[in-house]
């Protein structure tokens, strides 16, 4: 049932946008893909368990990238795992969603300075959406990255904030001059 605002029942018909009914559908059943890389894979364990129940926010994990929408990278992304991350992303359904967990994925975390084996930011090889610091960031941590997805997820704008547009433009202006002046004239 779409949420409703009265406890009364006046407001239990609302109309809304399909889009908004669909990405409503989308957030209250995020299927992440079941796989873990590395340390940071034990606490999105730890959240999957009865403690921390991401059950309760309609978060099951799946075994088959088909059935999946949501990638959580729990861990070191090494150079020989990039390509079967790239394949699993890429096998999973439309639309989908990437949450980096911990500073391995992030961008290397320990391993960015010496780590030769190490892919440095897990968004090199796929577009990430959330990204969640700590090592290993704790269960609170987790769950509070999911709800910044189904809050993204909720508001698509977010995803390309008016702010950055206008910056964008901006800077396109200062690039291009030139452009600006000859639609003066
Ligand atoms: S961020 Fe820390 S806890 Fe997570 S995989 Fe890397 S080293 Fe392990």
């Amino acid at each position: 049932m779409f949420p409703t605002d009265g406890k009364t029942g006046e407001n239990a018909v609302r109309i809304h946008k399909l889009e908004d009914l669909l990405n409503w559908a989308r957030l209250s059943s995020l299927w992440p893909l079941s796989f873990g890389l590395a340390c940071c894979a034990i606490e999105m364990m730890a959240t999957y368990a009865s403690s921390y129940d991401l059950d309760r926010f309609g978060v099951l994990p799946r075994a088959s990238p088909r059935q999946s929408d949501v990638m959580i990278v729990a861990g070191t992304v090494t150079f020989k795992m990039a390509d079967r991350i790239r394949r699993l992303y890429e096998q999973m359904a439309e639309p989908r969603y990437v949450i980096s967990m911990g500073s391995c994925s992030n961008c290397g975390g320990p391993y960015w300075e010496h780590g030769y084996h190490v892919v440095k930011g897990v968004d090199r090889i796929i577009p990430v959406d959330i990204y969640v610091p700590g090592c290993p960031p704790r269960p609170e941590a987790l769950i509070g990255g999911i709800f910044q997805l189904q809050e993204k997820i909720a508001n698509p704008k977010n995803i390309a904030p008016v702010a950055i547009e206008q910056l964008l433009a901006k800077n396109t202006a200062q690039s291009f001059p030139d452009k600006d002046s000859a639609t003066q004239s």
